[in-house]
């Protein structure tokens, strides 16, 4: 899969199609209910949300209050159930299983809530493991994987393996994993071990550069509202819903 092709490469129809550049992301009444065995579960309704292109937004709110289902939707992993959502202008439903994995790969990193490193391999290959899977030569892949750990901090840290690094560093790694296929936005559901946790200060500062000085466009799940901290913008879900939607001015954002 060629990583270096564009947006437009592989859906020619949106480059024309908008005079003026649609939001990075954006969310319209969108609903996701999810099928039970005894029933239906709505995590999200009519959700509006555009996400612009270089911005830092936290997500926060109570456990189930539907985090990690946006971030998901925003990530193409899952399809909202009603309503729209639109990645640079392009309406999910249009896509295709290959377009939708094209597109997941090409402009997203994702961290996942649970780390999970492997324990038999060092941080080097775990952040390489992307790549590994799509194919690309062994040296592709290590070039790009220590671009990442420089990137996230741990440069010196490739050859260790996960149990002789601390939580910070699986975290960072998690983030360096992400990183790895060089994403437009990075997603991150819940940068803390445990859900109560504040976000430490550590990953704040390292998502708030990778947002200001590698213009990652970056979207971060937090439990608590500990990440406001870091973010421009702090979107509160309560029940599956927007409950406030708070922006500041990056020069009061700490650095
Ligand atoms: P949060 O990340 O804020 O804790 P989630 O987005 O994981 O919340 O979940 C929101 C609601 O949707 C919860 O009530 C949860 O039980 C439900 N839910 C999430 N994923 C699924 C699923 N795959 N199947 C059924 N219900 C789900
Ligand atoms: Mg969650």
């Amino acid at each position: 899969m060629n990583l270096d092709l564009d947006i437009s490469d592989i859906l020619p129809s949106t480059a024309t199609r908008h005079h003026t550049r649609p939001p990075l992301m954006r969310l319209t009444c969108a609903g996701k209910r999810y099928d039970q065995g005894s029933g239906s579960r709505d995590a999200l309704h009519s959700v509006d949300l555009d996400i612009q292109r270089g911005e830092f937004a936290a997500i926060v709110g109570p456990s189930g209050s539907g985090k990690s289902a946006l971030i998901k939707m925003l990530g193409l992993l899952e399809a909202p159930t009603s309503g729209g959502y639109r990645f640079q202008g392009v309406p999910e439903q249009s896509l295709s299983a290959d377009q939708r994995l094209w597109l997941r790969r090409r402009f997203f990193g994702f961290v996942p809530q649970e780390f999970n490193l492997l324990r038999s391999t060092s941080l080097l290959g775990n952040v390489a493991l992307p790549l590994m899977y799509r194919g690309l030569s062994a040296e592709r892949c290590q070039t790009a994987a220590m671009r990442a750990l420089c990137l996230v901090g741990l440069g010196d840290c490739g050859h260790k393996m996960p149990d002789e690094l601390g939580s910070i560093a699986h975290g960072k790694a998690g983030i360096a994993r992400a990183l790895v296929s060089n994403p437009s936005v990075l997603l991150v559901d819940q940068a803390s071990r445990t859900s109560d946790q504040p976000l430490c200060a550590d990953i704040g500062t390292l998502l708030r550069t990778l947002n200001t000085e590698h213009l990652i466009t970056v979207v971060l799940v937090t439990r608590n509202d500990s990440a406001s901290a870091w973010a421009q913008r702090t979107v509160s879900l309560n029940g599956g819903a927007v409950e406030r939607d708070i922006r500041r001015s990056a020069a009061s954002a700490l650095h």
